[in-house]
Formats: C-alpha cells, structure tokens, sequence
C-alpha cells in the first residue's frame, strides 16, 4: 500500500465516523503541507473501497474505514445523524438470507454497504 492510501485508512480509522472527501484532503494537506488533487484524493478511496478496507456511505457521500477487513462480510453502518458517530455490526444470519434472496433472484452482487441512519445512545440522552 502507498503512504497516501495507508494515511488516508489512517485518518478514517482515526475518526471514527465518515470523512468526506473534501475533508479528508484539508486533514492531508494541513498534515503534510502540502496540496493534493480531488481525484488524487478520489482515486485513493476508491481503492481503499475496492480492497474493502473502507466503504463508501452513499447518504452521506463520506467515507469509513472497515472494521474487518480480513473476511469477506456485507457492511453494516449505524450512522448517527446528529454527531455522524458510525459504527459497523456485522449480523451472519441476515447477511445469509440476503444472499439467499440475490442467488434466487440470479443477481450477482458486487458490492454490499447497508446503512442504517438514526441516533446514537449519547445523542438521545441531549435534551
Ligand atoms: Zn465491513
Ligand atoms: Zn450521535
């Protein structure tokens, strides 16, 4: 892996919850000083994405780093809309009947990230 692509798995890792890309190269460049290209940037999550090691949360256009690289599992997202807190769960059971579902219907799958948006526990103890 590339320094680029090691920090930016870094920074998501870091973080904690879905980084867009924009902010992800203001946290570069302050880093490093210096400037980076948005496709740089873009070209970078991408393959961070395709080697699973991060996923792509489409409602937020942001991006979070996998806790589970290792195996091959569907991303499961429970994003905070309030704070942006995510956290990923991984459920066996219904990852098997969703396959289920797609094997009868024919369909082959290439990419699987579910997320969920609501609150997290904290933000729903704000008044
Ligand atoms: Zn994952
Ligand atoms: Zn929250």
């Amino acid at each position: 892996m590339t320094q680029l692509r090691q920090t930016v798995l870094t920074l998501l890792w870091d973080a904690g919850r879905p980084l867009g890309a924009y902010e992800i190269r203001e946290v570069l460049s302050k880093m490093s000083g210096r400037e980076f290209a948005a496709p740089t940037i873009y070209r970078t999550l991408d393959f961070l994405c395709e080697q699973r090691v991060a996923a792509r949360i489409e409602s937020r256009n942001a991006y979070v780093a996998c806790i589970h690289p290792e195996h091959d599992h569907t991303c499961v997202f429970l994003v905070c809309e309030l704070c942006g807190d995510t956290v990923e769960i991984e459920n066996p059971e219904a990852e098997e009947l969703i396959n289920e579902d797609a094997k009868r219907l024919g369909f082959v799958v290439k990419r699987r990230v579910v997320e969920f948006s609501g609150y997290c526990a904290p933000c729903q103890q704000q008044p």
